[in-house]
């Protein structure tokens, strides 16, 4: 309800999507597929860029961190690697991020959605203190979901598989947001088999023991654990590159901000 609502949350709209993932998974590209489905399906969005080492951008941002932080003088000034520059220019980034949320504020009646597209290497977004504050910034006064997403093709892999939930069960609690899980790429191969995997624990369970490499024990456990998680998710398989999928995207995600909003 309004009154229960925290800070300066007022409005239900718009709903904020963070897009974070593995590197390679998709999320550049999935940012330029909703990008366009937004302006094809007359929803108002708008566009946010935190990759400060992106070369090239397959969609228009309305704010792009590469217009306030060269990262390549942040590596030579501080005199870091690719990772650290990564890092240090989101962290000088992070220091105005205020100034972002008063644009985006002063937008928001305007606005269905705001994408947020994160680097590539997604430690430097989900480990760092600068990460903590987009994301607290946003949710403070915004719907905020968060969109993890899977590079399906990969996860058939059921021990990539785990790697990556656990992974996502991490964000999960350390956000404590809506979390929609985006198998990307059912362009490739359909999502189903994780589906199956994570509404049948013991059809996950008989996958790993298929894999001989693997401690089938910790694997017992860990599906217990995991369990317990994918009944706080989300999902929805994706094509980042066709577009299949994307209308039940933005189903799951408005259905997360309601869950979002509810909390409050
Ligand atoms: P990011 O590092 O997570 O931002 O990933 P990118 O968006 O840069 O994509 C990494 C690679 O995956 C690129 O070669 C993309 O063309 C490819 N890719 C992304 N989405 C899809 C998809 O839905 N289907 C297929 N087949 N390839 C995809
Ligand atoms: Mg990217």
């Amino acid at each position: 309800s309004a009154s229960s609502a925290p800070g300066n949350m007022v409005h239900k709209k718009p709903v904020v999507i963070i897009v974070i993932g593995m590197a390679g998974s998709g999320k550049t590209t999935l940012m330029q597929r909703l990008v366009s489905h937004l302006s094809t399906s007359k929803s108002r969005g708008y566009v946010l860029n935190l990759d400060p080492a992106v070369m090239s951008l397959p969609f228009s941002a309305n704010i792009d961190i590469r217009d306030t932080v060269n990262y390549k003088n942040v590596m030579k000034e501080y005199h870091l690697g690719p990772n650290g520059g990564i890092l240090t220019s989101l962290n000088l980034f992070a220091t105005k991020f205020d100034e972002v949320v008063g644009l985006v504020e002063a937008r928001a009646a305007d606005l269905d959605y705001v994408l947020v597209d994160t680097p590539g290497q997604i430690e430097i977004f989900t480990w760092s203190a600068s990460g903590a504050i987009v994301i607290e910034a946003f949710a403070s006064c915004f719907p905020t979901v968060v969109t993890y997403v899977v590079d399906t093709p990969r996860s058939v892999n059921p021990v990539t598989f785990m790697s990556n939930m656990l992974y996502a069960c991490g964000i999960l609690y350390k956000t404590r947001l809506p979390l929609l899980l985006a198998f990307n790429k059912v362009d490739v191969v359909k999502h189903q088999f994780a589906v199956e995997w994570m509404d049948d624990f013991e059809a996950f369970q008989a996958a790993v023991e298929g894999d001989s490499s693997y401690s089938s024990s910790l694997s017992r456990s860990l599906c217990l654990v995991l369990d317990e998680f994918y009944k706080n998710l989300s999902n929805a398989g994706v094509s980042a590159v066709t577009g299949e999928g994307i209308e039940d995207f933005f189903h799951q995600v408005d259905k997360c901000a309601d869950e979002y909003m509810e909390s409050y």
